[in-house]
C-alpha cells in the first residue's frame, strides 16, 4: 500500500567526503511531516554532518537535500526561513537575560519589534522559562539552557528543527521537561524534528522513528518495533519476570507453559525465550503455582538491544564497527 504521509526531509544519495574519509556515504532518508525522528549513531558516525548538509553550512560531495521542497544545497536561504537548528551548544550570551538573548535572535531574524516581544513572552511561557527570563543566562542550569534554545530556535516559527545531541548533560528532571516541551512541538504544534543523538534510552522515549547510522552508512530506519521485529535473534520474544521469592521449582512451571523455548535465572529473576508472545499465559503460570510477580515485561526490545544485535551482525563483515558499538552501547547502559 502507498504510504498517504507528506515527505518533508528528502535526501538522496547525500554525500560528504573530507580529503579519503567519507563522513555520510549515499544516506537516502525520508522523513514525514509533523514526525520526531532520531537519528541515532556513536561519535564520528557522521550525523552532524548530515545535520549541517541539511542546513546549509556545509556543501555535500555528492546527492540531493530537499526539506519542504526547497533545496538545501542550491537555496540554503530559502530553507534557513523554515528550519530552525538547535545545536549541541546554544550560544547564548551569559552576562545578558534570557529575554535580551531572545531579542537579539529576533533582531537577526528581522522580527518587528511588537511581535518579537509578544512571542518572547508566549515562548518564555512554553519552555517554562518565564519566572527566570530576566535571569542573566550565566546563572542557568544546563537544562534551563537548552529550554531557552528551544525558545530561540522557536523565534522564527520554524515548520521544520534540527536539534544536536539536545539531551546531553541534563538532569533527569530536566530531561523530562525537554522530553516534553519537544513531543509538544509535533504532537500539538505540526513540527518536524530531527533530532540526532547518541543516547539511545533518551530518544527512544519520543521518536516516531530512528534511523540507526555507523560509518556514514544508515543500517537500518524505522519504529522502534519495527527494528526490534527484523533483529529479534532466532524468532525469540523474550520476557522478563521478577517473583518475590523465585526457586528451582519456578524454572520448571516457565518450561511448562506454550511456546517456551527456555528459561534463564538469576536469583529472583528469570528471563524467559519464548517462540510466540505469551505474556499473559506466564503471569497466569505463576500465580496459579502461588508466586507472587514483582514485575514481568517484554525486554530485547530497548533500542541498545537492537543496536547491539545490528553491530553484531555488521561484526561479521567488520570488526572495527563492532568494536566501537560495544563502546557504544556500554556508555549507555
Ligand atoms: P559526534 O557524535 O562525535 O558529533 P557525529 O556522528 O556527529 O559524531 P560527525 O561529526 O559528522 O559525526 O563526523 C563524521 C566523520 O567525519 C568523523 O570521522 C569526523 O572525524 C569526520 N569529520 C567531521 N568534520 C570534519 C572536518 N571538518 N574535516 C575532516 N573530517 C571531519
Amino acid at each position: 500500500m502507498a504510504d498517504s504521509r507528506e515527505v518533508i526531509i528528502e535526501t538522496q544519495g547525500l554525500t560528504k567526503k573530507y580529503g579519503e574519509k567519507t563522513a555520510v556515504d549515499h544516506l537516502d532518508l525520508s522523513i514525514f511531516r509533523g514526525e520526531i525522528f532520531g537519528l541515532l549513531g556513536p561519535n564520528g558516525a557522521g550525523k552532524t554532518t548530515t545535520t549541517l548538509m541539511l542546513t546549509g553550512l556545509t556543501q555535500p560531495t555528492e546527492g540531493t537535500a530537499f526539506i519542504d521542497g526547497k533545496d538545501c544545497i542550491r537555496c540554503p536561504m530559502e530553507v534557513k526561513k523554515i528550519v530552525g537548528y538547535m545545536p549541541d551548544n546554544v550560544g547564548f550570551y551569559g552576562d545578558m537575560t534570557g529575554r535580551e538573548n531572545l531579542r537579539f535572535t529576533a533582531s537577526l531574524n528581522g522580527l518587528p519589534r511588537d511581535l518579537a516581544e509578544e512571542r518572547i513572552d508566549a515562548l518564555l511561557e512554553k519552555t517554562g522559562l518565564s519566572h527566570a527570563g530576566d535571569q542573566r543566562v550565566g546563572t542557568y542550569s544546563r537544562g534551563m539552557r537548552q529550554r531557552l534554545g528551544v525558545a530561540d530556535v522557536l523565534i522564527k516559527d520554524p515548520k521544520v528543527i534540527i536539534m544536536d545531541e539536545p539531551t546531553l548533560g541534563i538532569d533527569p528532571e530536566g530531561m523530562r521537561q525537554l522530553l516534553e516541551l519537544i513531543r509538544e512541538l509535533a504532537k500539538k504544534e505540526g513540527r518536524t524534528l530531527l533530532i540526532s543523538s547518541h543516547q539511545l534510552y533518551q530518544i527512544q522515549q519520543i521518536c516516531d522513528r530512528v534511523g540507526l547510522f555507523v560509518d556514514g552508512r544508515l543500517m537500518a530506519c524505522g519504529t522502534v518495533e519495527e527494528l526490534a521485529e527484523q533483529t529479534r535473534e532466532d524468532d525469540r520474544y523474550l520476557t522478563e519476570i521478577q517473583v518475590v521469592s523465585g526457586d528451582a521449582h519456578f524454572v520448571e512451571v516457565l518450561k511448562g507453559v506454550d511456546g517456551v523455548l527456555s528459561v534463564g535465572r538469576q536469583e529472583n529473576r528469570y528471563i524467559v525465550g519464548s517462540q510466540k508472545e505469551n505474556t499473559s499465559a506466564l503471569a497466569q503460570a505463576a500465580l496459579d503455582n502461588g508466586y507472587s510477580l514483582v514485575s514481568l515485561r517484554p525486554c530485547g526490545n530497548d533500542l541498545d538491544d537492537i543496536y547491539r544485535r545490528y553491530f553484531e551482525k555488521a561484526g561479521h563483515e567488520d570488526g572495527s564497527s563492532n568494536r566501537k558499538a560495544k563502546r557504544f552501547i556500554s556508555r549507555n547502559r
